[in-house]
């Protein structure tokens, strides 16, 4: 089986291509390679992309997909739809299920479904200790060879510095990538929105930055010491990026991811009480999101990841001090990565770069993230010019808990393609294609 992207502006970070006039062409779920004009076999499949972004599929770092436990929230399917729709092509399951992912039943329970649901790619994260508990390290080893692709306790931050450090030692022996949602209990015990002005203001108990900003320095002392890999999960404040920044000059092996809704909004969205701009860490004043801005301008940040985390109406109707933490982000985040492009933060290789081959390198999936050839055939093909509004009516995801229902966007993916098929093809492709811009630019 072969398919020929018959030329498109292919942009592929990994093998420095940044240029138009380009196929790539896939066979039997393979790259066989980025092609000049005129070197194109005939007898193929063409998906013409002319006027098009084709990039090594997207990968999402961080994605709570509810199955097993909780599935009426989300499934592993509906999830994986709502992944292809907003150009993901493969998302990675964080473990905070019911039972907890800290076993191998559990994690080729995770791929099993995946696979069964035949979208994008499910890789499991394993937990880092025995039902994310902070006692017990869980076991690694037995969940790696099932398939996990990194360890994180992420919802339940690790309070212990001692089992952090333990539970970084470990990763290692494993070639596991330690991922920590920081945020130190303590300090942020029962907040429910930023500590800061709006805070005092909606009388509302906040967290500090501070909470966020003494687990992710911890993690990076933690990770001289031990040498580990470490990511640090949706860093929403300045001094975690500072964090992140000093390791990085120490040549240390600290990444880190930002969540769109981050960067998009403040803590002043609260003022409704709106329970969909609840999540954690909180939506942060506009001096973090300046920080973050700078992040991903100058290369702080590696990634972007969505942290979708659905949840039921009912749940989302609480009063805010009552209602879980968590929005969707599946389908709004390639949208408003495009944003940052058109606002001149970043450019397109960069938007590339955080979406599919930083979060590869970081999870060590060597043949994800970029086209060269023989590498698997994950594609996302993208318009950065078109214009749409974002409509949760009309999402794939099983839950509608986003704080961007008729949001504009300008940007977004018209085909993804996992394993050299097209599982996700925009509804209004005809009409995106019949556009044909010829050129990929941004306006
Ligand atoms: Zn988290």
């Amino acid at each position: 089986m072969r398919l020929l992207i018959a030329n498109g502006y292919v942009i592929d970070p990994s093998q420095n291509i940044n240029t138009g006039g380009k196929s790539l062409l896939l066979e039997d779920g393979r790259v066989v390679g980025v092609l000049n004009r005129g070197d194109e076999p005939a007898d193929v499949e063409v998906f013409d992309a002319t006027g098009l972004l084709v990039a090594p599929g997207f990968i999402d770092m961080h994605v709570h997909l509810r199955e097993p436990g909780q599935e009426y929230k989300e499934t592993i399917a509906s999830g994986a739809a709502a992944a292809v729709a907003g150009g993901w092509t493969t998302i990675c399951a964080m473990p905070n299920t019911d039972p907890v992912n800290d076993s191998p039943a559990v994690t080729r329970f995770v791929i099993e479904q995946g696979q069964r649901a035949g979208l994008a790619n499910v890789f499991p994260i394993g937990a880092l200790t025995k039902g994310s508990a902070g006692k017990e390290l869980a076991e690694m080893g037995e969940m790696k060879h099932a398939g996990i692709v990194a360890v994180s306790d992420d919802g339940r931050p690790v309070a212990n510095s001692e089992m952090m450090r333990r539970a970084m030692e470990y990763a290692t022996g494993f070639d596991l990538t330690v991922i920590d949602h920081c945020q130190e209990p303590a300090l942020s015990k029962n907040g429910v929105m930023h500590e800061g002005r709006w805070s005092l203001i909606l009388g509302l108990k906040g967290m500090p930055a501070a909470a966020e900003e003494v687990d992710a320095t911890r993690d990076c002392v933690l990770a001289k010491l031990t040498k580990a890999r470490v990511h640090l999960a949706h860093v929403s404040t300045r001094g975690a990026l500072d964090a992140v920044r000093r390791a990085k000059e120490l040549g240390l092996q600290v990444s880190c991811e930002v969540a769109p809704h981050h960067w998009t909004l403040t803590d002043e969205a609260v003022s409704e009480y709106d329970t969909n701009t609840k999540m954690s860490p909180p939506l942060r004043s506009s001096d973090h999101v300046g920080a973050l801005l700078e992040g991903l301008r100058d290369g702080t940040v590696d990634a972007i990841a969505t942290d979708h985390a659905p949840h039921h109406a009912d749940e989302k109707a609480l009063e805010f001090d009552q209602a879980p933490f968590g929005i969707t982000g599946l389908e709004t985040a390639v949208g408003l990565g495009f944003d940052l492009v058109h606002q001149g933060v970043i450019d397109l290789e960069r938007l590339v770069a955080l979406c599919s081959t930083n979060p590869a390198r970081i999870f060590g999936l060597a043949e994800r993230g970029t086209l060269r050839q023989g590498a698997w055939g994950d594609v996302t093909i993208l318009d950065p010019n078109f214009e749409w509004t974002f409509d949760v009516a009309r999402s794939k995801s099983k839950s509608r808990n986003t704080p961007f229902d008729g949001r504009k966007l300008k940007g977004a993916a018209v085909a993804t393609i996992v394993a050299g098929r097209v599982v996700y093809l925009h509804p209004e492709f005809e009409r995106i294609n019949e556009r044909k811009h010829g050129e990929v630019s941004v306006q």
